[in-house]
C-alpha cells in the first residue's frame, strides 16, 4: 500500500513531525541519510509505527509514496535543501510537490520556487514554529509557495498543526518564499518579545532588588492579564526553578551570553533592505550580539563603575513595568507586521496579513492572548499600521505612560532597555507630524545638490540659497 506523502530528515524535528503525522492518519513514507536513524526511529514508534513506510534508497523512497506525491525536507537549511531537491528532480514527476519544512532564508525559497516553475516539481516553503513539542503535537504552520499545490495538502497540514478554539494554526500566507519570511519574522519578533522581558527582568533585579521568587510572582500575575502568553508564562517558571545540584535558584546559575541561530538576524537585515522601521527587532538582535561580549563587559564594569543602580522605593514597581511591556510588544508587532507588508509590497504577494495573526496564535513561540486582537483589527484595517487600530490606539493610550515611565527610569539608573526605547522612540516618531527630516534635506541639498520639496510649495524639486562649493 502507498503512503499519502513522504518525509526527508529524521533529525529532532523530521522525527516528531512524522509522528504526529502518522497519528493523524496517514501513512508516511521515511527516508534519512544515515539509514540507521530510520531503523531506530521505526523501532521506537510503537503502535505508530504500522502507518510508516521506511525505505533504505531515495529510489525505493520515491516509489512509495502515491502519486502525485508530496515530499517534506526536513533537513538543516542551505546546502542540504539543494542537496535533496537535486537527488529527487530527476526521480520526480512534475505534479509531484517538494515542501521545505526548515528554517530556510526566503531568498533560497524564492529562488527554489522559481527554478520549480520552469518544468516542476511543485515546490513550497513552509515556516514550522513550536519546536520539538510543537512538531509533536501541533506547530504552527506558515506555509508559503504554489497555491494549487498547497491546496492537495492543505487538510494534512490542518491536521497536524496546532488549533486556537478548533480553527487550525496553519494557512497558505503568499507565493514562493512568503511562508519563511513570516517564519523570519515569527522569529524576530520572538528575539524582541524575550529581550523586552529580559529588559524588565533586570528592573526587577537590579533596580527593584527584587529576588527570583518574586520576579516568578511578577511574571504569573502578568500572565492572568494582558500579557497573557507562552512567553511569560515560562518566564515565570524559569524564575521559579533551583538547580536540583546546588539548590540554587537556576537564574542565579544560568551563565548570561546569549545564543543565536541566526533568523532574527535576517528579519533586521529584511528591515533594512526593505527600508521599514523595526528598531525593537533589531535592538534585540544587538542585545545577544552585546551578550555574547562577557569579557568586555567585564573590563568595561572595571574601568568605568558597574551600570545599574537601585531604584529608591515607590518610584517604579511592577504596576507599571507591566504597561511598559504591553506598549512595547504592541509596538514591535507593528513593526513586524509592517515589514511582511513591505515585503508583500515588494514581491508583488497577496500576502494574508491577517491570517498570519492568526496562526500564530497557539502552536509558535510567540503565541499570546493579544494576537487574537491583532487578527480582528488588521482584518478591520487592511493595509493599515497596527497602532492606528482603534483597539490598539487605545491599548496604547492608556500604556504608555508606564512605557515612558519605565524607560526614562531605567534611563536615569543605568539598566540597559535597549528595545523598550527603540520601541518608544517608534512611537514618538510615528506621532509626530512635522519630523526633523527638513533638517536632513537641507544637509543633502547642501553637501549633494540633492534638492528638496517646499512646504509651502509641495510636488517640486528645490535647491536652497547656499554657495555649493
Ligand atoms: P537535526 O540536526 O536534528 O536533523 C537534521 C536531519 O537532516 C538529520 O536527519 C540528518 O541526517 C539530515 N541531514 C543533515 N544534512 C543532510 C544532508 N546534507 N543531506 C541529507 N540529509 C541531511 O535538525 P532539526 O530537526 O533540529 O532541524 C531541521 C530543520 O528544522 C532545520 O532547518 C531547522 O532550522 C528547522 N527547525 C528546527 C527547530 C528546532 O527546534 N530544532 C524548530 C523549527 C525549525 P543524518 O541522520 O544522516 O545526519
Amino acid at each position: 500500500e502507498h503512503a499519502e506523502i513522504g518525509l526527508i530528515g529524521l533529525g529532532t524535528m523530521g522525527r516528531n513531525l512524522a509522528l504526529n503525522i502518522a497519528e493523524n492518519g496517514y501513512r508516511i513514507a521515511v527516508f534519512n541519510r544515515t539509514a540507521q536513524r530510520t531503523d531506530q526511529f521505526v523501532a521506537k514508534a510503537g503502535d505508530l509505527a504500522e502507518r510508516l513506510v521506511p525505505s533504505r534508497t531515495i529510489e525505493e523512497f520515491v516509489a512509495s509514496i502515491k502519486p502525485p506525491r508530496a515530499i517534506i525536507l526536513m533537513v538543516p537549511a542551505g546546502e542540504a535543501v539543494d542537496a535533496q531537491i537535486q537527488v529527487l528532480r530527476p526521480l520526480l514527476d512534475p505534479e509531484d510537490l517538494i515542501i521545505d519544512a526548515g528554517n530556510a532564508n526566503y531568498h533560497d525559497t524564492n529562488r527554489r520556487a522559481a527554478t520549480a516553475l520552469s518544468g516542476g516539481p511543485h515546490f513550497m516553503g513552509i515556516g514550522v514554529s513550536g519546536g520539538e513539542q510543537g512538531a509533536r503535537f501541533g506547530p504552527s504552520i506558515m506555509a508559503g509557495g504554489d497555491r494549487s499545490a498547497f491546496a492537495r495538502v492543505q487538510p494534512l497540514l490542518e491536521a497536524i498543526s496546532a488549533k486556537f478554539e478548533n480553527v487550525p494554526c496553519a494557512a497558505w500566507l503568499g507565493e514562493a518564499g512568503a511562508g519563511h519570511l513570516v517564519k523570519t519574522v515569527h522569529n524576530g519578533i520572538e528575539y524582541a518579545d524575550m529581550q523586552m522581558i529580559a529588559e524588565v527582568y533586570g528592573i526587577m533585579r537590579d533596580g527593584l532588588k527584587l529576588d527570583n521568587s518574586a520576579v516568578a510572582d511578577v511574571f504569573d500575575g502578568w500572565n492572568q492579564g494582558v500579557l497573557q502568553s507562552y512567553l511569560i508564562e515560562i518566564s515565570a517558571e524559569v524564575s521559579r526553578t533551583r538547580d536540583p545540584d546546588t539548590g540554587r535558584p537556576m537564574l542565579d546559575v544560568i551563565l548570561d551570553r546569549a545564543g543565536q541561530k541566526g533568523t532574527g538576524r535576517w528579519t533586521a537585515i529584511e528591515a533594512l533592505m526593505l527600508g521599514t522601521p523595526a528598531g525593537t527587532i533589531e535592538a534585540a538582535v544587538g542585545a545577544r550580539g552585546m551578550s555574547a561580549r562577557l569579557e568586555e563587559r567585564k573590563a568595561g564594569e572595571a574601568v568605568f563603575g558597574s551600570a545599574p543602580r537601585p531604584i529608591a522605593q515607590g518610584l517604579l514597581g511592577p504596576e507599571v513595568l507591566e504597561p511598559a511591556l504591553l506598549a512595547g510588544k504592541i509596538l514591535c508587532y507593528a513593526q513586524g507586521f509592517d515589514l511582511i507588508s513591505a515585503a508583500a509590497r515588494q514581491y508583488g504577494w497577496a500576502m494574508p496579513v491577517p491570517e498570519i495573526a492568526r496562526v500564530w496564535r497557539a502552536g509558535c513561540i510567540i503565541r499570546s492572548a493579544l494576537l487574537n486582537d491583532m487578527a480582528s483589527a488588521l482584518e478591520e484595517q487592511p493595509g493599515r499600521n497596527l497602532i492606528l487600530a482603534p483597539f490598539f490606539a487605545d491599548t496604547l493610550r492608556r500604556s504608555e505612560d508606564g512605557l515612558r515611565k519605565t524607560v526614562a527610569m531605567a534611563t536615569l539608573h543605568g539598566l540597559p532597555v535597549p528595545a523598550l526605547s527603540a520601541a518608544l522612540s517608534y512611537f514618538d516618531i510615528m506621532r509626530t507630524g512635522r519630523s526633523t527630516a527638513n533638517i536632513i534635506q537641507g544637509q543633502r541639498d547642501f553637501f549633494g545638490a540633492h534638492g528638496f520639496e517646499r512646504t509651502d510649495m509641495p510636488g517640486d524639486s528645490f535647491h536652497g540659497p547656499w554657495a555649493i562649493a
